[in-house]
């Protein structure tokens, strides 16, 4: 699927004693590791602000140190990769993807490492740890052989005898990263690797709750490769050094993933600057749905429900947050489900049969329990899972369904583990798409039916980015299911898709009258 010279990421079957104990015993190293982690300035880790990082799962526990960085390095990331910029553009393409290639087998490398930063910092399950390291191992081969078919020659254009007229693609200069906690090693590379990959130079803000994941990737890019200079790491708040950076002239680009509020702010800020029309690709939240017609086959429903409102605590921008059920089969589908979440297994993230771990920290917390005490209040609460006493000290969140009227009842993105159900009759279907369209969000949306052309007319009406018939709404593949939304879920492109690395680049045309 990734054409020539695609090798796989690595998989991991626990199932298989042979692959599970040398996994698990490598793991345990890291158990109580302390990370130290700050700017990367031309490679070197400077000083700033120092905060403690404290982990989701419980706040008792001290993962490490990140120092934020402060005006000076702000600067001086900028001044040394727009420097770099001019000799890094004129790279061989092969080169640069090289660099990639050598990232891929890096991140696979130090696997277990990466996987328990993940896991003590983000709190994510290990399940969720090792899908993080393979998706950036995909992301860094993907984008190496898809820049090198976009770049390795130019496209030679007809014109008259005796002259030579050759379109190039060029990267654009200094692009920004600003990337979500959510996905802190794939998304996080999966934005600076195609920067890298077509000629620009990165300045990297990692979100401030996964800084010290951030910091091990550019570490590792560097030792593949990357010249430190065009690879600079920025972490801080968006607050402050987010906003900065994307107020800064000498940025050609910025390349964003998080909430649509903070798209619009950097939008704003993009508008307002003087040198001209800046790329900005964004990639936002959902309120995605899922339509079940009375043909759906319950079991196969039932799971992938669960799968896509509750995998990662509900902390996907794909997840699962309105499911509109038929009414004649909705009574048998929603008792059904309350026993598949009472399966959901909490707690250690770490440990092999957590399913759902912590949400990521008190703010969503507490804004994610005010949101089901309101909507409880106004809805029926259909099912909230029993927090076991090992929750007590983390960020946790019950997995909850509760019955609502409508998806217009709800005004914004709820970014955990919290499921709207609406009941509706089939002859109301027309309504059901109107409202879904309505709400100006674009991500994903899932249909469970067994009349294909039913099926079919859903996924043309529904206005998504990423439509899923019969499964599971997460977990998009690179190179397999090119992911990203319209509207208020983004500005496009398709990340991991064909078309991503053509909208960080610049064309050129040169005519020679040889
Ligand atoms: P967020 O709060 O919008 O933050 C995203 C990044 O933007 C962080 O690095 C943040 O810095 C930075 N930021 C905040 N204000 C800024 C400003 N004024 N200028 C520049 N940068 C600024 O989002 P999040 O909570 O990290 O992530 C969850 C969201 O991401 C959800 O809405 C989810 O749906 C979305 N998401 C979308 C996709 C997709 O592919 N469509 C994928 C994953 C996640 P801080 O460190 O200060 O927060």
């Amino acid at each position: 699927i990734f054409g020539a010279g695609r090798k796989n990421s690595k998989g991991l079957n626990m199932n298989i004693q042979s692959e599970a104990k040398p996994f698990f015993k490598a793991l345990e190293k890291y158990e109580q590791q302390q990370w130290h982690a700050g700017p990367l300035i031309d490679g070197e880790t400077v000083s700033g602000t120092v905060h403690d990082v404290l982990s989701p799962y419980d706040t008792r526990q001290k993962v490490g140190t990140i120092a934020f960085a402060d005006e000076a390095a702000i600067e001086q990331a900028i001044y040394s990769a727009q420097r770099a910029y001019p000799s890094w553009c004129r790279t061989s393409v092969e080169e640069r993807a090289n660099a990639l290639q050598k990232l891929a087998d890096l991140l696979e490398e130090n696997r277990e490492e990466l996987i328990a930063l993940c896991t003590r910092e983000a709190g994510k399950t290990l399940q969720d740890g090792i899908d993080e390291v393979r998706e950036a191992v995909d992301f860094c081969r993907y984008y190496a052989i898809q820049a090198k078919k976009l770049m390795a020659e130019p496209t030679l254009m007809p014109g008259p005898t005796g002259e030579l007229n050759e379109l190039f693609l060029q990267g654009r200069g200094v692009y920004v990263s600003i990337s979500p906690w959510n996905f802190p090693l794939a998304i996080f590379l999966g934005q600076i690797t195609a920067a890298l990959a077509t000629g620009n130079t990165v300045i990297a803000k990692p979100a401030e709750q996964t800084s010290l994941v951030g910091y091990r990737a550019v570490q590792l890019a560097h030792e593949a490769g990357i010249p430190k200079s065009v690879l600079q790491f920025l972490p801080g708040t968006g607050a402050t050094v987010g906003a900065k950076l994307t107020a800064d002239e000498r940025i050609a680009g910025v390349v964003f993933t998080g909430s649509t509020e903070t798209s619009q702010r950097i939008n704003i800020t993009l508008a307002q600057r003087k040198c001209g029309i800046v790329p900005f690709i964004a990639e936002t939240g959902g309120q995605n749905a899922m339509i079940v017609d009375s043909t759906a086959l319950p079991e196969q429903l039932v799971q992938d429900i669960k799968d896509s409102a509750f995998t990662s605590a509900g902390q996907r921008c794909s997840a699962l947050r309105v499911l509109y059920v038929q009414d004649d089969i909705a009574e048998g589908i929603i008792e059904q489900l309350k026993g598949a979440m009472d399966e959901l297994q909490l707690g250690y993230p770490g440990a092999f049969k957590t399913d759902v771990g912590p949400v990521i920290d008190t703010t969503a917390q507490t804004n994610l329990n005010a949101h089901i005490d309101k909507i409880s209040s106004t809805g029926k609460l259909i099912h909230s899972v029993n927090l076991t006493e090992e929750c007590q000290h983390g960020h946790f969140v019950a997995p909850t369904a509760v019955e609502i009227n409508s998806i217009t009842q709800l005004e914004k993105e709820h970014f955990g583990p919290i499921l709207h159900v609406v009941r509706y009759k089939a002859k109301d279907i027309d309504k059901v798409v109107e409202e879904i369209n309505s709400t100006g969000y674009g991500l994903t949306f899932g249909i469970h039916s067994r009349n294909e052309s039913f099926a079919r007319e859903l996924a043309d009406r529904l206005n998504v980015g990423n439509v899923y018939i019969n499964r599971n709404q997460v977990g998009a593949v690179v190179g397999v299911q090119p992911f990203g939304g319209r509207g208020l879920s983004g500005t496009g492109p398709k990340a991991g898709g064909p078309h991503y690395l053509f909208r960080f680049v610049t064309e050129k045309t040169r005519t020679n009258n040889i």
